[in-house]
């Protein structure tokens, strides 16, 4: 579930490329250290010394309470929402489908709209500044809106999905054995809720985000908590592994991929 975030040259790109990113949930990384030796790929805008590098993890949760409940339910798929049904994608752009990857419990589909998103108030930042990064976070949000129905909750018990302002845990690379900061970290957790399997997802954002590479970042980490759990290999799409100067809008690919996802059978959603 990582792809390092150390400089990427050309041909380690490609083979990723070619893999397929098997390694289905990547990671982005914030690169921060300019002066380091990043190769930039010639035929490539996607690092510049001056670039950010972004990285992300996606994980379930290493020990989820999965064994408090009984026997998930056979796995069926949910009528398409409305919302993504009446999708058409007129320019036939494609998906990343390939690319996701289902959970023990089958895709991660939501089934109970709208899907309720909380975002815990920052507690270091006041005034502008918070409204700022709230502001930025509701812009992604809204944009997800479109294709799946969101609704912002203010109580966290109910929230299906949690948006926190803080750094995610350092993580390892077996490789350097240098601890790597994160710009993001999404993770699932199965719960049992009015008799249903269902699932919730906590985001943590890092505070080292900010503007529009904010809006991208939770724009991204929400397109996996609403179901696209891997990554695309373009970086046209949203859900592109690795945080670029420009960050892309959900494409049609990605709403396409979506929408395949919807079409899956999962588990939850389905009575216990
Ligand atoms: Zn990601």
């Amino acid at each position: 579930m990582t792809l390092t975030p150390k400089p990427i040259r050309t041909t380690v790109l490609q083979k990723l490329l070619t893999l397929g990113l098997a390694v289905v949930t990547g990671v982005i990384v914030i690169l921060t250290n300019l002066q380091s030796n990043i190769t930039i790929a010639s035929d490539s805008n996607l690092l510049t010394k001056q670039s950010q590098y972004a990285s992300d993890l996606i994980t379930s949760l290493p020990s989820s309470p999965t064994s408090s409940l009984p026997s998930f339910p056979p796995p069926q798929a949910h009528p398409l929402p409305p919302t993504l049904a009446q999708w058409q994608d007129i320019k036939n752009s494609g998906d990343y489908f390939s690319h996701v990857s289902p959970t023990k419990v089958g895709y991660l589909v939501w089934s109970q709209f709208p899907v309720k998103v909380y975002i815990e108030p920052s507690n270091t930042l006041t005034g502008q500044q918070a409204e700022a990064w709230v502001n930025n976070v509701l812009e992604a949000v809204k944009e997800w809106n479109t294709y799946l129905p969101l609704v912002i909750t203010e109580k966290p018990e109910i929230a299906d999905i949690t948006i926190v302002r803080k750094a995610p845990p350092l993580q390892l690379n077996p490789s350097s054995k240098i601890p790597r900061a994160r710009s993001a970290q999404t993770t699932y957790n199965y719960i049992s809720k009015n008799n249903l399997l269902s699932h919730s997802f906590i985001i943590l954002l890092s505070p080292s985000q900010t503007g529009q590479y904010l809006t991208a970042a939770i724009r991204h980490e929400l397109g996996h908590a609403l179901g696209i759990w891997g990554h695309s290999p373009l970086q046209t799409d949203a859900l592109y592994f690795s945080q670029v100067r420009n960050p892309s809008p959900i494409s049609p690919r990605d709403v396409n991929t979506l929408k395949r996802v919807y079409e899956q059978p999962t588990s939850l959603g389905w009575k216990l």
